[in-house]
């Protein structure tokens, strides 16, 4: 019998298509700001900040060159099926944790509510908090850390 579950319950992350992947982001914006490694901690933990990435559209939470992000942004990281599950900075919330993890995705996540919107209206995403990059001066990107 034909599985009519959805892709993101019946699918690894390996398996799906490109188009898949790429819907499978919520848009909460939570992966483009600027975050801070405290390199003498052994867990290695990362503060978030509320500091949009220089390329993220502030309101939207979108990034205005997402075809060329990784050469304009070389901290930009590419997510990959393989390296998700080590991407521990990434949010709890993220989509792709959560299926890295065997989760299912939460009722506020696009794919479940066929709402482009819903992320925002749920105030899962980070939309209207962020500043700048390039208002903040980077000595005082620790006054910026809104989550560690
Ligand atoms: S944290 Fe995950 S779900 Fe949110 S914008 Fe980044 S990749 Fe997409
Ligand atoms: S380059 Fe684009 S995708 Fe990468 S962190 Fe910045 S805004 Fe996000």
């Amino acid at each position: 019998m034909d599985d009519l579950r959805p892709f993101h319950e019946r699918k690894s992350l390996a398996e799906m298509t490109a188009a898949e992947w790429e819907s499978l982001c919520d848009g909460c914006g939570k992966c483009c700001v600027v975050s801070l490694i405290d390199e003498d901690d052994p867990e290695e933990r990362v503060a978030r900040t509320c500091i949009g990435c220089r390329l993220l559209d502030l309101q939207t939470v979108r990034c205005t060159d997402y075809a060329n992000r990784h050469r304009r942004v070389p901290d930009c990281v590419k997510l990959t099926p393989q390296n998700v599950a080590g991407l521990h900075w990434m949010p709890s919330t993220c989509a792709y944790r959560l299926i890295a993890e065997g989760r299912r995705l939460p009722r506020w996540h696009p794919l479940v509510t066929g709402d482009p919107d819903s992320t925002a209206k749920a105030g899962m995403g980070v939309h209207g908090t962020l500043v700048a990059e390039a208002d903040v001066d980077e000595a005082d990107y620790g006054d910026y850390v809104v989550e560690e």
